[in-house]
């Protein structure tokens, strides 16, 4: 904003903008106040642990001396970024109370706590007089986030804009190996808290910095342990970091679109809350500064681009400042596209606000080390004028000193433009609420009559924690919508082939749909229209973009992967429909209905059926085997008949459940098989446990009692099956060879466990040494366990480590060569619904699916004896005789007979075994022990759902969930990740429904003859 527009402003007789607050307008410099004494020791101490003095600028080389603010050096006992110093979270904490209690600028807020109970805060920093107004401030803001309060009116928003100051939300330490932010943010509290240079000054009487020093709490813990632990071990390897949270690490930040986790609903509730226009996340990776808010192609296509461009203004201006400091290393433009909004940032972008992302250089601790780079690091590039230096020296206090530079800049830059931010904020929360005459969609509805109605209410309520509104139809309602066009082009149209995509579209027809009253609405006439539409919308990654490394998954349609009707209907007359706004969670309705000592569930696949199973433990379950009638109903395949079970208690369980439940004086007349309450295991490696947490994660939330054990503890015990009935291993826990070998035994041991030096490792896994893997001895008891009836459940790699490792004879895994499924949404059908595995699943079924693996199945034991044939690809005849279908003729002889040729199989199907290969076949597996294919990958045609997809032809029809038995017991593969970052929950019963019937996996099997 220049200064004539001050001018006006003034005139108009407001007098927020004070004289001080002039200078921020016109100040332009970073230069000091003189008159301020400096705190010598702590900044001889800052030039000692800067390794270059271009690692620093003039912003942060002093600190200003106080009287009575006390420095970080208080609780750290050294300066912010000294070596061989990392506070725990509680450290953090306790210095930013000092300041609360020692200046009136520094106000500290508790924000929730972590799985583990611990505390996370939200600092924020601003001069007295605007601390004193935030609740009046925060009214204003809340007019300007939601444009309905001031019926859109530009005008008032424009006063709102001059009276209200903004709120830069700062966020630390996600990630956990990458542990500077804490004391940056620590000093730079100090110096927005004490600083009297003009432009700190500025920043502090003009606006609020809120910091949240330390988001992943229980990983910041974690890791000081680590770090306390090599200190006192200097000359031995040091245990890395395997749990960061509780459940997931680097995943933490993939969790803005499905909230799993609390640390993010923890900062989406400040953010939201506070109607901050900033989320500025703090990461360490590449030298020295990469500011990634503008990053690479392809953006979001769900984003306003009045936030692309405000991302070009701040990211620009921040390399070009500090490019002018002379500090190398300094760029914005990079490899990470923005396209999935599951970052934590992402929050702000989603939100209508701005979200913005370092990445600074960090040594994982608090080392001084010399630092090599690759070449690709330190060579110039059109974008990294002034790249990094190939080798340096570099401490955490240079990375310090990077952080807050970039940081008092981008400050510095906002106040100066605030205005400017705050008038976006409002424009995007305006033009959020004009979405559906604009660009559409005007609502999603999810039916009331949607079979799954427990899943809907889970869908519905991550909208609600992303602060959505969701109403629910009073009456029922009718829209027009445009017609489906019948699938465009060959069979390779959505399997990837550009140019079949992109035939041109037909004029589409349109039909008129009713949805029935009790049918939930998604309007997208509210300010956060943009978060619902981009995680309910479609995506399409083309296989041709630019962009050839994918940064993250491409593809996350929720509707599709919580198997449910989302319906997006552009027509506006939706928004007209007699509804109500939802106050509170959406609850599905439960309870039991009518009379008598016998219960019955539907089996809808819903996830809640499996936590109604452990709820009722004592109870008596059983499964039907076949669909059913009974109460006046009709039930599916798995309906749930119960018995030995009071009658209050299963209503209040249901009740609470959100599950129906039916009351009959006596059981219906249908094959059931019992379902009991399954001992299970999640088994993990000492290699790599994120993907594994996800799983977790989901069996907490269903409510499935487990216990937790590793590679190792399977290797010491022999007999499993006095322990469990289903053992579980997630995907992403190493390659085979690592799962079994463990890591390598040179050198000493590495202990993951509680110790009074390191206090918060081993909580929930310890070890006294991380290294030995699951061993050749742990395959055996594994394979043991299953052949004597456990069963064992696999995924991705896990899937591959059980095929690979000889568990699943007839199955056997085809490498990709050219399939690119990255991180996207598939179609399954389904080919076995009578297997238990399938109960309450339809016809069709979306997944996530990251490149395979691509499953081949035979009935012969290591894959061979058959040769898989495409139907209705017959072999070409050969030259001789006669027309394209006539036989030919041997000359001089009778015609020999032909036999029939043996029956086409499918893709899916293992091929028949012929009477040749048959005579001396050791292989041979006998039909009970052949694999049973439950759900195989769509046809290329229809494979593709939403994201990124090259090649599908490869995967298509090839199996995607098999039964294969082993002896007694039964392993369970999965070619998708049933589990992943808690946005498939469409699939989680596929895994549930496994545990359910764990003792009866062969119910509704049809083997075959020989
Ligand atoms: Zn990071």
């Amino acid at each position: 904003m220049n200064l004539k527009r001050i001018s006006s402003v003034l005139a108009a007789g407001i007098l927020f903008a004070t004289i001080a607050a002039v200078s921020v307008f016109g100040q332009d410099g970073y230069s000091r106040d003189t008159t301020q004494p400096i705190d010598q020791d702590y900044t001889k101490k800052i030039a000692e642990y800067t390794t270059e003095k271009f690692f620093n600028s003039p912003l942060t080389d002093y600190l200003p001396a106080s009287p009575n603010v006390p420095t970080p050096q208080t609780v750290i006992g050294d300066i912010a970024g000294a070596p061989g110093k990392l506070p725990y979270a509680e450290d953090v904490y306790k210095y930013m109370r000092m300041l609360e209690k020692a200046t009136p600028r520094v106000k500290v807020f508790s924000i929730g706590t972590t799985e583990e109970g611990r505390e996370m805060i939200a600092v924020a920093v601003a001069s007295e007089s605007l601390l004193a107004r935030l609740d009046e401030n925060r009214a204003r803001l809340a007019k300007l986030a939601d444009p309905r309060t001031i019926n859109l009116d530009d005008a008032e928003a424009d006063r709102l804009v001059e009276q209200s100051f903004p709120i830069y939300y700062i966020t630390g330490t996600i990630h956990s190996p990458e542990t500077g932010a804490p004391t940056a943010l620590m000093e730079l509290a100090y110096r927005l808290a004490v600083d009297d240079s003009p432009y700190i000054k500025s920043i502090r009487d003009n606006m609020v910095t809120l910091i949240t020093p330390v988001v992943e709490v229980d990983g910041r813990d974690r890791m000081v342990d680590v770090y306390k632990w090599h200190l006192a071990h200097p000359n031995e390897n040091y245990p890395n970091l395997i749990y960061w949270g509780h459940y997931v690490a680097h995943d933490n930040n993939r969790d803005a679109m499905a909230m799993s986790l609390k640390l993010t609903k923890n900062v989406l509730n400040t953010y939201v809350s506070w109607k901050a226009q900033v989320l500025h996340d703090l990461h360490e990776s590449v030298a020295y500064l990469y500011d990634n808010t503008v990053g690479d192609q392809p953006y979001n296509a769900w984003l306003d681009p009045i936030l692309t461009d405000e991302w070009q203004m701040i990211g620009w201006k921040n390399v070009s400042e500090m490019t002018k400091f002379g500090m190398p290393g300094v760029f914005t433009h990079g490899t990470f596209d923005t396209w999935s909004p599951g970052y934590l940032m992402f929050i702000a972008a989603t939100h209508n606000g701005i979200s913005r992302l370092y990445e600074t250089f960090g040594n994982g601790g608090a080392d001084t080390l010399t630092r090599t780079l690759s070449p690709d690091e330190y060579q110039r590039t059109w974008y990294k004028q002034n790249p990094p230096l190939p080798r340096a020296r570099w401490s955490q206090r240079n990375n310090n000193n990077y952080e807050q530079t970039a940081i008092l800049v981008s400050l510095d830059y906002f106040n100066k433009n605030q205005k400017l931010f705050l008038k976006n904020f409002y424009l995007k929360s305006k033009r959020s609420v004009e979405k559906p005459k604009n660009e559409g969609p005007a609502a999603y509805v999810f039916p009331a009559d949607d079979p799954r109605l427990g899943n809907q209410a889970a869908l519905l309520r991550i909208l609600q924690g992303q602060a959505c509104e969701v109403h629910r139809a009073t009456a029922p309602f009718t829209v027009t919508m445009k017609k489906k066009p019948a699938p465009r082009g060959g069979p390779a149209a959505r399997g990837g082939n550009p140019a079949a995509a992109a035939s041109p579209a037909r004029t589409p027809e349109t039909e008129q749909r009713t949805f029935p009253a009790g049918s939930y609405i998604v309007r997208m006439d509210q300010p956060y229209s943009r978060i619902a539409d981009a995680l309910l919308d479609y995506q399409y990654w083309s296989p041709r973009d630019p962009q050839q490394s994918v940064y993250d998954d491409t593809g996350w349609t929720f509707g599709e992967l919580g198997n449910l009707q989302v319906v997006r209907v552009t027509d506006v007359k939706v928004l007209d429909a007699a509804m109500e706004k939802v106050n509170g969670d959406v609850h599905s309705p439960g309870g039991v209905a009518g009379s008598g000592t016998v219960f019955i569930v539907n089996d809808n696949a819903d996830n809640d059926l499996v936590t109604l199973r452990y709820r009722l433990r004592r109870a008596s379950f059983e499964a039907a085997e076949e669909p059913f009638e009974a109460a006046g109903k009709k039930f599916n395949r798995g309906s749930f008949i119960i018995r030995n079970a009071l009658l209050d208690e299963v209503n209040k369980a249901t009740a609470e459940l959100g599950v129906p439940a039916f009351a009959v004086a006596a059981a219906p007349t249908v094959k059931t098989h019992p379902i009991k309450a399954a001992r299970v295991a999640i088994m993990h490696t000492w290699l790599s446990t994120q993907d594994e947490g996800w799983w977790r994660l989901a069996f907490d939330q269903a409510g499935i009692p487990y216990d937790y054990i590793s590679t190792q503890d399977v290797a010491r015990e022999t007999d499993l099956n006095k322990k469990y009935d289903v053992i579980v291993f997630g995907p992403g826990g190493g390659n085979n060879n690592a799962v079994i070998q463990g890591r390598p035994m040179y050198g000493n041991a590495l202990p993951w466990k509680k110790t009074e030096l390191t206090p918060d490792l081993g909580g929930f896994a310890a070890t006294d040494d991380m290294r030995p893997g699951l061993g050749w001895n742990g395959l055996m008891n594994l394979q043991n366990f299953v052949k004597n009836g456990g069963v064992f459940i696999g995924s991705d790699e896990s899937a591959d480590f059980a095929v690979s490792m000889g568990m699943t004879p007839g199955v056997s895994i085809q490498r990709p060569t050219r399939l690119r499924a990255i991180g996207d949404v598939l179609k399954t059908r389904m080919i076995d619904a009578a297997s238990p595995i399938a109960y309450g699943y339809g016809d069709t079924l979306s997944v996530y699916c990251f490149q395979g693996p691509i499953f081949n199945i035979s009935n012969v034991a290591g894959g061979g004896g058959g040769g898989r044939r495409t139907p209705g690809q017959a072999p070409p005849r050969t030259t001789g005789r006669g027309s394209a279908d006539d036989p030919d003729v041997v000359q001089g002889r009778p015609p020999a007979e032909v036999p029939e040729p043996s029956p086409a199989t499918e893709i899916w199907e293992a091929a028949p075994v012929n009477e040749e290969q048959r005579r001396n076949l050791v292989g041979l597996i006998p039909p009970a022990q052949r694999p049973r294919v439950v759900l195989r990958w769509g046809n290329a045609n229809e494979l593709l759902v939403s994201g990124l997809l090259d090649g599908g032809d490869e995967i298509a029809q090839h199996a995607a969930v098999i039964d294969s038995p082993l002896d007694r017991g039964h392993v369970v593969l999965f070619a998708m990740n049933p589990f992943w970052r808690g946005q498939t929950s469409g699939s989680y019963s596929l895994v549930f429904n496994t545990i359910l019937s764990f003792d009866n996996l062969n119910a509704g099997r049809k083997l075959d003859e020989k």
